[in-house]
């Protein structure tokens, strides 16, 4: 299964946004784009006037990045949303919002988005009890997801009891119990991060 595995920072100063790649550190002042708020590179520091089409790419780098999700992948959902009925580009968020390494994370069972990645691919999860190692699996609304129970016992796990997340309204979670639910499905108002998913849908439509 493909994946980035550069510098995460490198990403956030690309698109000069938080991304929250890598979890604490990111509200820390050691996070890389509050030190340093240029793109990387030679030239990064040059001021570059965006036109339409830049505009339109940077935001699908950052969705995608946000996400964890690579170029073939992130297509694919677009295709899925643009058949789905309703606005393609809402879809195409509230799909991304559904896979379960994304679900992990805000129900606050991993450091960010990757770490949740890392821990499912190392089947670290149960979906309505049946062991699970697949990050884009697309939750549904009933689904109960939780810490298998040899996992519980870890540091990790056990420090994860402790914090203190805010966890969506379309999720219940259980932190003690080290499980939660899709108590129902996201709506677009649930996403906290600011995207302007209609520049995706005009990027894709040309
Ligand atoms: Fe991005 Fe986090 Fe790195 Fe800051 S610390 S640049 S938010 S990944």
């Amino acid at each position: 299964m493909a994946r980035y595995t550069g510098p995460a920072c490198k990403l956030c100063r690309r698109e000069g946004k938080k991304l929250y790649l890598k979890g604490d550190r990111c509200l820390s002042g050691k996070c890389a784009l509050d030190r340093r708020a240029t793109a990387p590179g030679q030239h990064g520091a040059a001021k570059k006037k965006m036109r339409e089409y830049g505009l339109q790419l940077r935001e699908k780098q950052t969705t995608k990045r946000y996400y964890g999700v690579l170029e073939k992948q992130f297509k694919n959902y677009y295709d899925e949303a643009a058949r789905k009925e309703g606005m393609t580009g809402e879809n195409l968020l509230l799909l991304l919002e559904r896979r379960l390494d994304n679900v992990v994370y805000r129900l606050g069972f991993a450091e960010s988005r990757r770490d949740a990645r890392q821990l499912v691919l190392h089947a670290h999860f149960t979906v309505n009890g049946k062991k699970v190692n697949i990050p884009s699996l697309i939750v549904k609304a009933g689904d109960v997801i939780a810490v298998k129970e040899a996992s519980r016992s870890s540091d990790k796990f056990k420090a994860m009891t402790e914090k203190n997340v805010i966890v969506p309204k379309w999720l219940e979670c259980d932190a003690a119990n080290l499980c939660g639910k899709v108590a129902t499905l996201p709506a677009r108002e649930d996403i906290d991060f600011d995207f302007n998913e209609q520049l995706i849908v005009e990027l894709y439509s040309k």
